[in-house]
């Protein structure tokens, strides 16, 4: 990988001369990217390709509908940007129709209620406390405002999504939708079940696969599109695209999810998104990404290890995905003060809801390190630093120049 290519060095050095404040704060963010080291499970470094479709002048083009059939002029260059990511999409996932329009996986989950519901409809899907999303049918976001969301959690022994209640609970209320997938199960979801389940009450499956898409690109985790009604997806976690979000579905489903991205819920389409998405797939069906999603896998399996030695309680007991859920409480510190003196350390990672405890843990992926190109020594080495960082402030003070040093040895762009 490597970006100090032409476009994006001119790119900023234009910007300084206009607006030397922007500037800063972008020099600043891509130095904080290059010295520390990113374990947020959600994000991932884009290549060079994708950065450069999304700086591109596709930016400027206003274009309301579909390729063909578009409310503005001028759309011939971006009608063909959209089809080719449509068609890599659907080829990447043997899906039979794909929606690459949605500004968001949130954006997406939205199109996908609208296509499938009404305002009131009943709808189970995972608790929030559990792993589920906002989207999920959180109070303050409009799932939760305007579905009646029915909560699924998972086993308080073993973490695991406990399918008798999941059944037992569709067969009391009768959704009109199940919705399976999660900001934080680090296991493959057994899709085949939740489709037995749906079908057993006449409900629809929606798979949220925000997370584990690009693993499923990857062919490191098991595909929903063969399960599910629907799919939503974003295209900036492993998948390792741009910001955005993607919807999946069968071909009569098609033309319903489209007419709910728009007009129902969004207006033009980001075409310079949508280009970079196309370049994304086309990275994602590479054999190189393929090895990527698996080594993902295993530099997620050895930190969790690793961490688990050093008295970290991880969820589930390990993972089969990029992200680890872990309970810092045995030395001595809750999920907030543990981010706190990780950041103090240049690790950067999130707090996250533990099902059953009574504080909050910690959630980390291997995304980003990967794409660095880091393995299962460097793993090794961050669990090390990340332990010794979460004894004391100190601790993580001393441990800041030792975690500079790991994440400059592999600079995500050179
Ligand atoms: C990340 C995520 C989303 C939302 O994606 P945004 O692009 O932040 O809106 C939705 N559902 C799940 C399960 C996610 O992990």
């Amino acid at each position: 990988m490597s970006v100090t290519a032409g476009a994006a060095s001119t790119g900023i050095d234009a910007l300084r001369q206009r607006d030397p404040e922007v500037a800063d704060v972008l020099e600043g963010e891509a130095r904080r990217q290059d010295d520390s080291l990113q374990l947020i499970a959600a994000e991932n470094f884009t290549s060079p390709a994708v950065l450069a479709a999304l700086g591109s002048r596709l930016a400027n083009k206003y274009a309301e509908g579909y390729p063909g059939a578009r409310y503005h002029g001028g759309c011939e260059y971006v009608d063909a940007a959209e089809r080719l990511a449509v068609s890599r999409a659907v080829a990447l996932f043997a899906a039979e129709h794909a929606n690459v329009q949605p500004h968001s996986g949130s954006a997406a989950v939205l199109a996908a209620y609208a296509a499938l519901l009404r305002p009131g409809d009943t709808v189970l899907a995972m608790g929030l406390a559990h792993g589920g999303h906002l989207t999920h049918g959180a109070a303050d976001n409009f799932s939760g405002r305007w579905f009646d969301f029915v909560p699924y959690g998972v086993d308080a022994e073993s973490g695991l999504i406990d399918e008798h209640q999941v059944r037992a609970l569709a067969h009391q209320h009768r959704p009109k939708a199940i919705v399976c997938g999660s900001i934080s199960y680090p296991r493959h979801i057994d899709y085949a079940v939740f489709r037995e389940i749906a079908d057993e009450v006449g409900a629809a499956l929606v798979v949220d696969a925000a997370h584990p898409i690009g693993l499923v690109a990857g062919g490191a985790a098991p595909s929903p599109v063969p399960y599910a009604d629907v799919v939503c997806a974003t295209t900036h976690k492993v998948l390792r695209g741009p910001r955005g979000g993607m919807l999946l579905c069968g071909d009569e489903l098609g033309a319903r999810i489209d007419r709910a991205v728009f007009p129902f819920t969004q207006g033009g389409a980001q075409m310079h998104t949508i280009a970079a998405k196309a370049v994304a797939f086309g990275e994602a069906a590479t054999p190189a990404f393929a090895v990527y999603a698996h080594q993902v896998v295993a530099n997620a399996r050895v930190l969790a290890e690793a961490l688990s030695t050093y008295g970290l309680v991880i969820a589930t007991g390990g993972t089969d995905t990029h992200l680890v859920v872990a309970d810092p409480a045995p030395l001595g510190v809750d999920g907030r003060v543990a981010r706190a003196r990780l950041a103090a350390a240049g690790i950067v990672l999130d707090t996250s809801a533990l099902p059953y405890g009574d504080s909050r843990g910690i959630r980390f992926g291997t995304a980003a390190v990967t794409t660095q190109g880091m393995g299962r020594d460097e793993m090794e080495r961050a669990a090390e630093l990340f332990a010794y960082a979460l004894r004391g402030e100190e601790e993580a003070l001393a441990a800041r120049p030792q975690v500079r040093e790991l994440a400059g040895r592999f600079p995500p762009y050179r």
